[in-house]
C-alpha cells in the first residue's frame, strides 16, 4: 500500500531532527518520499527553484539577512549534485560555495573555526559550504585526528558559535544528504564504470566505508548534540535524487520565507522623477 502523502509544507518538519532527541541513522530512512511520487515532485521542485530565485534576489536586495547552508553526508551522497541542482535557482552575484577540504597548514595553526568563520556569508547573500565545521567531529574523530578530550569540547563550541550567527541575523540551515550502505555500492561502482566519473573516485573512500559503522556514531552524535532549536539539523533521505532535490529546495524555500524580506525604501520619490 503507498503510503500516505505528507504536506509539502509539513515535509521540513517531518524531516527535522528534533533538539534534544537521539538522531538514529537506518539504511530505510534513506529511500523514503513521504508518499510523493516522482512526476509530481519535479514539478514541485521546478516551481521551488523559481521561487528560490526570488527569493535571493530579494534577500540580497534587502541587505539585512543572510543564509547558510551546511551539506554534509556519507561519501556519495550527492553534495555536488545537490549544489548543481538545487543551487543553480540562485544568481551567482550574491552566493558562494566553499568546499573544505584536509585542512592547510596555515588553517592548521588556528582554532577549527576560523577557515570556516571566514566563509561565512555577508548581510543578503546566501552561502553553501560542501563539507564544513562538522568534519571536526566526524573524519577526525573518526580517525582520531585529535584527542577525544579536544573533539569532544568540540559539539558545544559549535553550538555556540552557530547560535551566534543566527543571532547576528545569519538563517543556519543544516542538511545532512543519507544514503544507504547499498546505494552507495552501487554509486561508487558507477564511478568505476563510468570514464566521466572515474575521477570521482576516491580509493580512500573504500576505507571510509570498511568504517561504515564508526561514521555512522559520529553523524549520529553530530547530528543529535547539534541540532538546536535556532539552527536544527535535516537529514535528508538522498537514495532518490529527484525526492532530494525536491526537499532540500522546499526545505531552503520555507526558510527564505520565514524571512520578513522587504525590498529598500529608495532614498528618493519615484514619481517625481522623469527620465529624458
Ligand atoms: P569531496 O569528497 O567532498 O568531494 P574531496 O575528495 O576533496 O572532496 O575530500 C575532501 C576531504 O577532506 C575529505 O576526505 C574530508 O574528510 C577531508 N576533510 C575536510 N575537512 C577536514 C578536517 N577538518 N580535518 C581532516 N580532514 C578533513
Amino acid at each position: 500500500m503507498a503510503a500516505r502523502r505528507i504536506a509539502r509544507r509539513d515535509l521540513p518538519d517531518a524531516l527535522r531532527v528534533a533538539p534534544g532527541t537521539r538522531f538514529r541513522l537506518r539504511d530505510p530512512e534513506a529511500s523514503r518520499t513521504f508518499g510523493w511520487a516522482r512526476e509530481e515532485v519535479e514539478l514541485a521542485t521546478r516551481e521551488n527553484l523559481a521561487r528560490l530565485s526570488e527569493l535571493q534576489y530579494k534577500m540580497f536586495a534587502d541587505g539585512r539577512f543572510s543564509m547558510l547552508v551546511v551539506l554534509q553526508a556519507i561519501d556519495g551522497g550527492g553534495k555536488d549534485s545537490t549544489i548543481r541542482r538545487v543551487f543553480s535557482a540562485f544568481n551567482p552575484q550574491g552566493c558562494s560555495v566553499t568546499a573544505f577540504k584536509v585542512p592547510s597548514e596555515e588553517e592548521r595553526r588556528h582554532d577549527f573555526l576560523w577557515r570556516i568563520h571566514r566563509r561565512v556569508p555577508a548581510r543578503g547573500e546566501v552561502a553553501v559550504f560542501n563539507r564544513s565545521h562538522y568534519e571536526d567531529v566526524l573524519v577526525v574523530r573518526v580517525e582520531n585526528l585529535v584527542p577525544e578530550a579536544v573533539w569532544s569540547r568540540r559539539y558545544a563550541q559549535i553550538n555556540d558559535f552557530e547560535s551566534m550567527l543566527v543571532a547576528n541575523d545569519t538563517r543556519v540551515v543544516k542538511v545532512f544528504l543519507q544514503i544507504s550502505r547499498e546505494e552507495q555500492k552501487r554509486r561508487f561502482e558507477e564511478r568505476l564504470a563510468e570514464r566521466s566519473k572515474q575521477w570521482k573516485f576516491d580509493p580512500g573512500d573504500l576505507d571510509k566505508r570498511a568504517r561504515w559503522d564508526d561514521y555512522r556514531v559520529a553523524f549520529e552524535a553530530a547530528l543529535s548534540r547539534c541540532s538546536t532549536e535556532s539552527a536544527p539539523w535535516y537529514a535528508i533521505p538522498a537514495d532518490r535524487k529527484w525526492f532530494r532535490d525536491f526537499a532540500v529546495s522546499q526545505l531552503l524555500r520555507q526558510e527564505l520565507e520565514r524571512l520578513p524580506l522587504r525590498w529598500p525604501k529608495p532614498a528618493f520619490d519615484a514619481r517625481g522623477i522623469r527620465i529624458v
